[in-house]
């Protein structure tokens, strides 16, 4: 397959894991990701991975409930670990090759994350996971896909929603939203569209990282995407890059 992007890294938000169920990890829905990022792995692209944690639990939510902020971030940032071991097992199960780097020490399940080791996996044909965030305390597993992003010199970010791209308005609220197949950084700022936090856009501005918002649940999009099957997705695209 011929494609401008060669390394590359998939954002998958917790929340998506659920599935049907009403908390914790739908198998099925966790094959089939494991599915799509075998199907490009076995392209020879270079794949890294980071999950989301809000399936599981989410440190805000805990703050509105009383809980101390920090304790629930860190929590948070737990819950992508267990999310980024699911992915792992279910990846290396299909014969996949991984490594989950984490944010936070805890080496008897994942290797601390070294970027230099962590390019190096890539090189190898390894799948890196990165596991429990940023590491710190009010940031998002979208911040994370960012400076991770930017560390490794991938050269797009894959946001995998379950709508199939940026639109000008809610498309499950508004069945005529309309879908813009390009959008610059500015116009989502003046229309005040939310792809990711401000924190993870200003990253990726900074940095003119390209980022592809699209639909993750339908199998083969991923590949489709990557191809450069424009009908596919959003793609944000920064002045004079
Ligand atoms: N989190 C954090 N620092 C990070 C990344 C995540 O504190 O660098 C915490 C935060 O509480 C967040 C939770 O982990 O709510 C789960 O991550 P996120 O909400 O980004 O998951 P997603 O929405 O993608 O499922």
């Amino acid at each position: 397959m011929t494609s401008n992007y060669h390394r590359i890294l998939l954002k998958l938000s917790g929340e998506a894991l659920l599935g049907e169920q009403g908390h914790g990890i739908d198998g099925d829905i966790l094959t089939q990701y494991s599915e799509e990022i075998k199907s490009i792995h076995d392209e020879g692209f270079e794949v890294s991975v980071v999950v989301g944690g809000g399936n599981i639990f989410r440190g805000v939510k805990g703050a509105t409930e009383g809980m101390d902020r920090v304790q629930g971030d860190y929590m948070g940032m737990l819950a992508t670990m267990i999310n980024s071991m699911a992915l792992q097992d279910s990846l290396e199960r299909m014969g996949v090759q991984t490594r989950l780097m984490s944010a936070i020490r805890m080496e008897e399940i994942a290797e601390p994350y070294i970027r230099r080791r962590a390019t190096r996996h890539l090189e190898k044909g390894r799948v890196v996971i990165f596991g429990a965030g940023t590491g710190n305390p009010y940031f998002t597993t979208d911040t994370a896909a960012s400076l991770r992003a930017i560390e490794i010199e991938a050269d797009v970010i894959l946001k995998g929603t379950r709508v199939d791209g940026i639109f000008d308005s809610d498309p499950e609220i508004n069945p005529d939203a309309e879908k813009f197949p390009t959008i610059t950084g500015e116009e989502i700022l003046d229309r005040q569209l939310e792809i990711m936090d401000l924190t993870a856009f200003t990253l990726c501005r900074e940095n003119k990282t390209p980022i592809i918002v699209f639909d993750m649940n339908k199998v083969g999009n991923l590949k489709k995407v990557l191809a450069e099957d424009t009908s596919i997705g959003s793609k944000v695209v920064w002045e004079d890059s």
